[in-house]
């Protein structure tokens, strides 16, 4: 099994302000056919028509309602009308996402040919999706502010040909209803007997995870509830070791903080992002993350796109 392909692309990774080569935070995330956005900074139709990645979006999470991360949904929206969009949208986020979508549709209000939809979400609350769930977590920016965890579920164990045909099984359409997980009964030596999908399927295995901490202080413990062995954590590291207090006091993190986050939810790649516009380059960063957390480390431009492959 192939599986969907799921690419993060990095839309905006400044921090609270724009420089001429980063804009406010967007993450979107493709996952097959779906669409998700990750916070919608200033600017945000117009780096993904640079990324050429589309505006179909199936839904919007907001970490918080600073307006480096919401600025961009009052011009998208009105986009998506312009072209047509009929189907409902919903945008998530934490307590006040009632009243923002309320005052999104008072600005559009003659231009909105869709439903605009708003859920709330705390601590602990999910959103189904087909194949996937998003997961909210509490995180700390001295205000109600969410991280997101994607997860995928978990796919179906290898199947054991050599031992399916060993047990009698013919190959052909009985190892398909195995892989489906029926059981089938089969006849070997003039008695019939039941194999169980268990019989000839290895344990399931964990489908893939990204986790975006949006703007926090460190938040480990629930990082190891909630981002454990993810492919990809993009995490807050507004600021270098240089900058620590500032950090703590605006309720941020520092590189090697995220670093050491990454290090205690045993994630395979950090993503570093919401770059403070004081950095015009990011060794730094680089370093301080690394001295704690042995996994791969990205600081991604805006524009960069990452592929998340399956872990074999
Ligand atoms: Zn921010
Ligand atoms: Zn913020």
């Amino acid at each position: 099994m192939s599986g969907e392909t799921l690419q993060v692309y990095f839309l905006g990774t400044a921090g609270a302000l724009p420089t001429p080569v980063r804009n406010p935070p967007c993450i979107m995330i493709r996952r097959g056919t779906d669409t998700i956005l990750f916070d919608c900074g200033e600017g945000a139709q117009q780096q993904m028509m640079r990324a050429r990645c589309g505006f179909t979006i199936d839904a919007i999470f907001v970490t918080h309602w600073h307006a480096d991360h919401f600025l961009g949904i009052f011009g998208l929206v009105q986009t998506m009308s312009f072209n047509g969009r009929t189907e409902p949208l919903t945008i998530y986020g934490p307590s006040w996402v009632h009243e923002f979508v309320e005052t999104v549709k008072r600005i559009c209000r003659f231009n909105l040919k869709f439903t605009l939809d708003s859920g709330e979400l705390s601590d602990g609350s999910w959103v189904r999706f087909n194949g996937y769930t998003i997961t909210a977590f509490a995180v700390s920016h001295g205000m109600p502010a969410l991280g997101y965890v994607l997860e995928e579920d978990h796919r179906p164990g290898r199947f054991d040909r050599e031992h399916a045909i060993s047990l009698g099984i013919p190959p052909g359409p009985l190892f398909g209803r195995l892989q489906r997980g029926e059981t089938v009964r089969i006849k070997k030596d003039g008695e019939e007997h039941d194999i169980q999908p268990s019989d000839v399927m290895g344990a399931p295995r964990p489908g893939r995870k990204v986790v975006y901490t949006g703007d926090t202080r460190p938040v480990i413990p629930a990082l190891i509830t909630h981002a454990k062995d993810a492919d990809l954590l993009i995490h807050d590291a507004t600021y270098d070791e240089s900058e620590k207090k500032r950090a703590t006091e605006f309720y941020h993190a520092t590189a090697a903080q995220a670093g050491e986050a990454a290090a205690a939810a045993n994630v395979r790649t950090l993503a570093l992002t919401h770059i403070s516009s004081r950095y015009t380059e990011t060794t730094t960063h680089a370093q301080e993350a690394k001295a704690s957390f042995s996994g791969t480390v990205i600081i991604p431009d805006d524009l960069v796109m990452v592929e998340i492959t399956y872990r074999e």
